[in-house]
This record gives C-alpha cells, sequence and structure tokens, in this order.
C-alpha cells in the first residue's frame, strides 16, 4: 500500500491575502538557482516543501551550565568570561589549534577551535560570551570543541532552541535555517487553517500557522511537543478519513452476493491430503460468513510467507463456483499465476471445476478460445495476472474477486476487476505482516483475517549475518550445496527507485559470481529491466533446475515457489527494511531441505547490529514488523514503501499508535454521520482531504 501525499494547493489566508505557496524556492529570500538546486535535490521545489521540511531534532541552546556541572559526551551551552587571549598552536602545515580557557563561578573549560585563525581578536576578557558545543570531560578536565559563539546578551546561534534539519548536502545548517526562516516570513502566518475551529480546541492542538512556526523554531520543547502533535495529528487524521471515506465509495448499498450455505467448503477441506492448520480454519470461517451474507465481502487476508493463503483462496473459489458463480484469482506475475494454477487443477482434478489461465504470454488462439468459454460461464476459475483486467474479459458470472500479494495492485485496479462482476466478494491476500493495531488503521477500508500460524513440520530457515571476513567461508558453503543438488538466490542491494543502478549492480555482481567465484555453475541473473518475457524464462529455468545461482533484485520477492533451493544470499542486507528481508527470506525453505539464509552486511553501528540481530533469531513475520517500526522509531529511515506502510512527514507509527487510534476514533465518528463528507460542516475536511491525496491514494 502506498499512499502519495499530494500537494496542498494554493492557499488564501484569511486576511484573503492570496500566498502563493507554489512559488518557485528560487525567488525565496537567500536562495537563488545554486541553493535552488540544493534544496532540489532534497525534495524542495515550493515554498509549500520549504515550510513542511520538518526538523530531524532540536538543539536546546537556550539553558545555560555550569561548567562544574557538564558532562562528558553532552553538547551544551555554558556563559563564561575568557582567560587570557586565545593561544595558537601550528600542528601541521594544514592543521592550527585555537585554544582559549574561558571561566565561570564554577570553574574553567578549555575550548579548542580548529583553522579559524580570525578568531584571534575576536574575544575581549571583560566581555561574557555564550559557547555551545560538545564536551568532553576526561579525568578532571573539561573541554570544548569547536562550540558556537556569540557575546551573552546576543541570541543569533545560542540562547534558544535551535532546528536541525535532516540531510542538508552541500547546505549548512545555517544556510537551511535562514532559508526556512526567510521562508516562514513569507507566509507570515497567513497560511489557511486546516482542521475546523472545534477540534483544535477540543484536542488542544495549535491552529496551523502556529505549529508551523512552533515545529521549527520552538519558544521552548512544550511548545514544540503541541506543534509537532498537532501536525502528526492532522497527518493520521487527514489518511483515516481518506481511507474511511474510500471504503464507503466502494460500500455500495447495493446488496452483494449470498452464496449457498449448501456449498459446503468442508467438501473440499476434507479432500486435501494435508490438515489445515488452525489459523487457516479460523479464517476460513470468518470468509464462510462474509460469504454468506448479502453485504459485499471486502476482507484483507494478512499471513506471513508460506502460511498457506493460497488454499484458503482455493476453498473460497470452491465455494463461490459450487453456489453458481465464477472466481478470478489475479497475481501480479505470470509464474506466480502459473504456479497457482498447477496447484488449483491438482487439487480440483475431481470436482468438475474448470480453471484456466490467462497471462499476456499466450496464444492469440488460446486467448480467444478463454474469453470465449469464460464469457458463456464454462470457465469456473480464471486465474491470471494484470491480463485479467483487460476490457475484452468478460464473466458469465463472477462472485469473488481474489488478489494476491495485494500491494502490487492499486485500488483503481481493484476496483476494475471488481466492476467486472455484481457486487462480487473481494478477498485480498498479503504477506506483508504488520502489526494488527497497525493493520486495523492502515487499511481502514477493508475487514482483516490474519494467518498466525505456519503449517506443521516447516523447518526453521537458519539465518546468519556476517561481515566481509567470511566471504569465502560463505562461498565455500554455497558451492557445498550447489555440489549436493541444491539452488541458490543472491539477492542484490537496492538502489532507492532507481531500476537502472540496480541493473548494473546486478550485472557486477553477476559477473564477479560466473566468472570469478563460480566458473563451473550455471549462474543466471534477474533485473527489472528486463522484458517480461526474458524474466518469465529466466525463472522458468530456475525452478526446473537448469541454474544453479540466481543473481536477482528484489524481483524474486513475490511468491515464487522453487522448493529445491535452500540458500538465499542477501548482499548489503543493511540497506534492507526488516520486513523485506523477512519477505526475501520466505523464497527458501519451501521444500524438504534445510534452507538458509545468509545475510551479508556492512557497518557496524548499533541499529544495523540490532536489526541483524531481529532477523536472524527469529522467523515470525509479526515480531519482525513490531521490531522494524520499533527501530525505525529510532531516527534511522528505511523506506516504508518496501514495507507496505504510506511515509509520513511528521507522524510516527510507532511512537504515535495512540494518537493514530485517537483520530481513527475521531474519523470514524465524523464518517459515520457523513460518509462521504458531504454535509456544509465538514466541508474543511473534505477540501483537506480532496486536497492532500487528491485520486492519488494507492491501496
Ligand atoms: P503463502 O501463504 O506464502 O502464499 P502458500 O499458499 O504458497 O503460502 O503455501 C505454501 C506451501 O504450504 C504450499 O506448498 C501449500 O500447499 C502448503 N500448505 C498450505 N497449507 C498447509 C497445511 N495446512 N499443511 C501443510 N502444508 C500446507
Ligand atoms: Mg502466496
Amino acid at each position: 500500500m502506498t499512499i502519495m501525499f499530494y500537494k496542498i494547493a494554493n492557499k488564501y489566508s484569511k486576511r484573503g491575502i492570496m500566498i502563493d505557496l507554489e512559488k518557485n524556492i528560487q525567488y525565496i529570500k537567500g536562495v537563488g538557482p545554486n541553493r535552488a538546486t540544493l534544496l532540489n535535490k532534497l525534495g524542495i521545489n515550493t515554498l509549500k516543501d520549504l515550510i513542511t521540511y520538518f526538523p530531524r531534532e532540536h538543539e536546546d541552546r537556550g539553558k545555560v551550565k555550569e561548567i562544574n556541572e557538564l558532562m562528558h559526551g553532552e553538547e551544551a551551552l555554558i556563559c563564561a568570561y575568557p582567560v587570557g587571549r586565545i593561544n595558537e598552536l601550528r600542528i601541521r602545515k594544514n592543521l592550527m589549534l585555537c585554544k582559549l580557557i574561558v571561566r565561570d563561578e564554577t570553574g574553567t573549560c578549555q575550548i579548542t577551535w580548529y583553522n579559524q585563525p580570525y578568531l584571534k581578536n575576536v574575544f575581549k576578557s571583560n566581555v561574557r560570551y555564550k559557547f555551545y558545543g560538545r564536551v568532553s570531560r576526561v579525568s578532571g578536565r573539561i573541554e570544548m570543541q569547536s562550540p558556537v559563539y556569540e557575546p551573552e546578551d546576543s541570541n543569533k546561534n545560542t540562547g534558544k532552541i535551535i532546528p536541525i534539519y535532516p540531510l542538508t548536502y552541500n547546505l549548512s545548517q545555517n544556510v537551511i535555517r535562514k532559508i526556512i526562516e526567510a521562508g516562514l516570513s513569507e507566509v507570515n502566518g497567513d497560511l489557511e487553517e486546516v482542521l475546523p475551529q472545534y477540534m483544535l480546541e477540543k484536542y488542544n492542538l495549535y491552529n496551523y500557522n502556529t505549529a508551523i512556526k512552533q515545529i521549527h523554531f520552538p519558544d521552548n520543547f512544550e511548545t514544540f511537543n503541541k506543534a509537532r502533535t498537532t501536525l502528526a495529528f492532522e497527518e493520521l487524521f487527514s489518511m483515516q478519513l481518506a481511507l474511511l471515506r474510500l471504503k464507503n465509495k466502494y460500500e455500495t448499498n447495493k446488496p452483494g452476493i449470498k452464496f449457498s450455505k449448501e456449498a459446503k467448503m468442508s467438501d473440499v477441506i476434507n479432500s486435501l491430503p494435508f490438515k489445515l492448520t488452525k489459523a487457516q480454519l479460523r479464517v476460513l470461517e470468518e470468509i464462510d460468513n462474509d460469504m454468506e451474507t448479502s453485504k459485499p465481502m471486502n476482507r484483507l487476508l494478512q499471513g506471513d510467507v508460506g502460511s498457506g493463503k493460497t488454499i484458503v483462496a482455493l476453498i473460497s473459489a470452491y465455494k463461490a463456483v459450487k453456489s453458481g458463480y465464477q472466481a478470478v484469482i489475479m497475481a501480479p506475475t505470470a509464474i506466480l499465476a502459473t504456479q497457482h494454477l498447477e496447484s488449483f487443477n491438482d487439487i480440483l482434478k475431481d470436482s468438475g471445476i474448470r480453471c484456466e489461465l490467462l497471462i499476456s504470454g499466450i496464444t492469440k488462439k488460446k486467448k480467444e478460445a478463454i474469453l470465449e468459454s469464460l464469457k458463456s460461464g464454462e470457465i469456473d476459475i480464471l486465474i491470471g495476472t494484470h491480463a485479467v483486467l483487460e476490457e475484452n474479459v468478460i464473466f458469465n458470472k463472477l462472485g469473488l474477486v481474489v488478489t494476491d500479494e495485494q500491494h502490487r495492485f492499486g485500488v483503481r485496479q481493484r476496483s476494475t476487476i471488481v466492476e467486472k462482476g455484481n457486487n462480487p466478494d473481494v478477498l485480498v491476500m498479503t504477506a506483508t505482516p504488520i502489526p494488527r493495531t497497525l493493520a486495523l488503521i492502515l487499511y481502514g477500508d477493508l475487514d482483516i483475517s490474519i494467518i498466525d500460524e505456519l503449517p506443521p513440520n516447516r523447518k526453521k530457515i537458519e539465518t546468519y549475518a556476517v561481515t566481509k571476513g567470511l566471504e569465502q567461508r560463505v562461498n565455500n558453503f554455497i558451492a557445498k550445496n550447489v555440489n549436493e543438488g541444491r539452488q541458490c538466490y543472491v539477492v542484490c542491494p537496492l538502489v532507492e527507485e532507481n531500476e537502472e543502478i540496480n541493473a548494473k549492480s546486478v550485472m557486477e555482481i553477476y559477473e564477479n559470481y560466473q566468472k570469478n567465484i563460480f566458473p563451473n555453475y550455471k549462474v543466471e541473473y534477474l533485473h527489472g529491466k528486463m522484458k517480461q518475457k526474458e524474466k518469465d524464462s529466466i525463472m522458468e529455468e530456475f525452478k526446473n533446475g537448469n541454474i544453479d545461482i540466481l543473481i536477482s533484485t528484489t524481483v524474486i520477492e513475490v511468491g515464487v515457489n522453487v522448493p529445491n533451493s535452500n540458500i538465499m544470499i542477501i548482499e548489503n542486507a543493511e540497506r534492507f527494511g526488516l520486513a523485506q528481508l523477512h519477505q526475501l527470506r520466505g523464497r527458501v525453505g519451501r521444500g524438504e531441505y534445510q534452507s538458509y539464509c545468509i545475510l551479508k552486511y556492512q557497518g557496524n553501528s548499533q541499529i544495523i547490529r540490532e536489526r541483524m540481530k531481529v532477523i536472524s533469531s527469529t522467523n515470525d513475520g509479526f515480531i519482525i514488523s513490531e521490531k522494524d517500526l520499533e527501530l525505525r522509531g529510532t531516527g534511522e529511515f528505511f523506506g516504508t514503501k518496501q514495507h507496505g506502510i504510506p511515509e509520513f512527514k511528521i507522524a510516527n507509527l510507532f511512537e504515535d499508535i495512540n494518537l493514530l487510534k485517537l483520530v481513527q476514533a475521531i474519523a470514524i465518528e465524523i464518517i459515520g454521520k457523513d460518509p462521504l463528507l458531504e454535509k456544509e460542516e465538514n466541508m474543511p475536511l473534505r477540501k483537506l482531504v480532496d486536497e492532500k491525496f487528491k485520486d492519488r491514494i494507492e491501496i
């Protein structure tokens, strides 16, 4: 699910002055063409982007500390007199230190600056100065490195809470701060309010202008917190409203299909070669209930990789067919669709149910025949890719729509397929486990079922996180397994959103593996820039065991089943989100062989090690997603897009879970009384949602 926030359109102020929020950043005071280019790199193109480029954190340069209470490692503000003059020390040709001793009533502190000879005549011994910088305190000696400074009575660099912005490229914090100040003075408190007045009062929020001002340049941490809450509230609330309204758009008052009570799921369940898990049975009961009532089903089925969602789809389709309807199963790739067809045919062979495959790869003749018998109702279950969305695909009596790995499909595609039936039931399956509390909120437009249990006798995939030094051992390990007849996946690091670079990295790694490491094995590669046909044929070859080692981007992420492959190598694992690592890992461990996932990583930060530890220590996707959220909550950014969670500018789904619950309750209440936000009193909210999401909400 991706939700793209769309720019809030131009706004008129309450005073009737138009603020051009779309104004090109270049024309903001202090910017100009060069800085504009740098700002553009940060995604800041307009005045609106600028004032909503929120600080990463703030430094408290407001509270003066006494020298003797300074702690090692902290950043602090002191107020002190210089003792004597600056002492210059030339260490090397390019390194000159300026040292100055300062004192307050409680002690002395030695300050060091590097290569700043102009400081020499700045400080006067009868003036008190403020210094803000990092403190070191080693065996009683207190020092400060490269502090910012100014006379006691000045308040430019210290004396207040200073915002620190995320990524700035070649812009210094000082410059970006000044530019933001200029932006704020352009809007000058004239931004239009976004939330209704009564909500601001009821929930103790700032008005929009104050919130924007205080988020950048707070008076104190209390006002900052209130500003942050206000903006997070607004961000989460508008998303909730948008989702709920969307849900209402789907839920027309038209009744859906009441599938027959006589069409018993148990008939097919009893014929299966294995026993369903408790979780599968529970989920099927939920679906069965939905199907038998006249309210159209709109259900999300969440289950970890390998938890057995396909069979649930099959059993639901069985019920639909036995009730006299057709079902369609939509998968994101041809291979997956083909795989589904095989397992459907296998299980349904004696049931008299006819399944067919519709993918773009089939011959024209075959396709025509399928379309014909689909229309006449001879085909009961159609399994396919996006190809089933085409206009000429016409069903006789479509009753059930199942989409597999739903984050690959947008809402619009979902509604295209749904419109091919007469209010059919919809089951959306996803292998992205997200914590239930969150799922309830993010998928506000769907009811949720969860398979939280794997079929018995699954071998745990053993996961190891390794650094560069162990490469040789890893390669030996691959060779050993390939010699025993197994196959191996190698997933390349991903470069954010750039298929071009991804492809290049695949080729480099491929060449290294094929030429240098494994010249005697069959190595192949796969990436997003290849034609669908090529990709399919490589995957087919891999499936048939003709490729030993497959180098790939994350395109293999989605549910392919190659039981013979038992090793998953992930290069630069530190660049992936935990949830995605877990998804990738799910490609192995699908057969009888003990499987392994080896995460090659670089870097030694606390958070990287923590993440590697989490993924190595559990195979439970729900635990991993909770952890992922928590770790991302600490400020490190890992693409949420990969996770299926929308990106927020300010809200943090882990820290703000209570706020999220609150806004959801509020949104439910409002939408309950006014399902499509049509009432006069809700116009501001409607406008907020419309402007923010336009038609770009993608779930
Ligand atoms: P996913 O949820 O990832 O789509 P699949 O539906 O592909 O998982 O199921 C993975 C494998 O587990 C399949 O081979 C399927 O036949 C098998 N399977 C599903 N349910 C059970 C069960 N209850 N007991 C044993 N095997 C099962
Ligand atoms: Mg699946």
